[in-house]
């Protein structure tokens, strides 16, 4: 069993301005009343908008709201209330919580799930993971979809229209796949998928890194100007596609486990997750005895693009000893730290925390 290796991802993945057209071509086959989960927020900005677009393609769906948290009991009120819709697809429509609400009610109904992210601020569209929290936000576990989103819808002319903080955060998430990648081939840990990586999640991990140090600068200028191009188009599909497959086929490793000590941080825990995996991402590098010039040459990339390089800009300014120590010891109980190169201990990510402060 520990010699197989296995590779994962989204049947499709459509991008472009306008991409929202092309949902009732995904959603047909699966019958007339597809489950649409939303949040209060997006039902107003484009409840309408999809209702539209499905109707016009003989499609009735049925609409479920997320009020709060995605917890496990909200997740199986949906479900439950679903129950009777006859559905035969979900299509989650939103953020993170709705698209994660959407995976959720598809496991717990056991059928797939179409992905329509209404901002890039993080690769889970793409991923069959599921994050489920508490009722104080509070990470509770990582669930897990027997397969990967049926497909993935990203409509760039929404992204462009949303805040630039959005994508500014997909950056950051997607920065520390090539690194985390590179530690799990190194490292003795698997991936997301449980089996060790093939070298595709790598190359794919690399990619994304490759089209952030060429577009990261100019797609955040055009999301500005609300303007779709090239460079906005190559960003959202490395901080969408790339990262997400990068992260599930390559594997994660102490960037994103350092995101569960910042999780209960002062002031850090209010940060984006994009943000918390930029500034971790840096951590990761130094604890790993990166060559100064590439942890400079890092650190000069975030600084570029309006990302954290230190505890201050995470919301957490002059971090005492035993904070920095709280972060690094909660940081252990993360499942992936067999993914690095040196034995990762309390001691290595603190010294490491502090290593990067002093850069700053
Ligand atoms: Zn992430």
């Amino acid at each position: 069993m520990t010699r197989l290796r296995m590779f994962a991802a989204p049947l499709r993945y459509i991008q472009g301005p306008g991409a929202l057209d092309a949902l009732p071509g995904v959603l047909a086959p699966y019958g007339e009343h597809p489950l649409v989960v939303t949040d209060p927020y997006v039902r107003e900005l484009l409840g309408a908008r999809v209702a539209g677009v499905l109707s016009e393609a003989g499609l009735a769906p049925a609409v479920l709201e997320l009020p709060g948290e995605i917890t496990a009991a909200a997740a199986d009120e949906l479900a439950a209330s679903a129950g009777a819709a006859g559905a035969g697809i979900v299509v989650g429509i939103g953020g993170g919580k709705a698209l994660d609400a959407a995976k959720a009610v598809s496991l717990r109904l056991g059928l797939p799930v179409v992905t329509v992210p209404s901002v890039a601020s993080n690769d889970s569209p793409t991923s069959a993971a599921i994050a489920m929290y508490d009722g104080a936000h509070r990470l509770v576990a990582v669930d897990r979809l027997p397969a990967n989103p049926h497909a993935v819808v990203v409509d760039t002319a929404l992204v462009a229209a949303a805040p630039v903080a959005f994508l500014r955060s997909g950056i950051g998430d997607a920065v520390a796949k090539k690194f985390e990648a590179a530690a799990c081939r190194a490292g003795t840990g698997v991936t997301a998928l449980g089996t060790r990586p093939l070298a595709i999640g790598s190359v794919l991990a690399d990619a994304c890194y490759d089209v952030l140090q060429a577009s990261a600068v100019a797609g955040l200028a055009a999301c500005e100007r609300g303007a779709v191009d090239d460079a906005l188009e190559a960003v959202v599909e490395a901080v969408v596609l790339l990262s997400g497959l990068g992260f599930e086929n390559g594997g994660l490793s102490l960037a994103h486990s350092l995101t569960r000590g910042l999780m209960r941080a002062r002031g850090a825990r209010e940060a984006m997750h994009g943000e918390q995996v930029a500034w971790a991402t840096l951590v990761q590098r130094v604890a790993e005895g990166a060559p100064a010039a590439e942890v400079a040459e890092l650190r000069g990339f975030l600084v570029g693009v309006g990302l954290p390089t230190g505890l201050a800009q995470l919301g957490m300014p002059a971090p005492t000893a035993e904070e920095v120590r709280d972060i690094a010891r909660i940081t252990m109980t993360a499942p992936h730290l067999a993914n690095l190169t040196v034995p990762a201990t309390e001691e290595l990510v603190a010294g490491a925390i502090l290593a990067v402060e002093a850069l700053g």
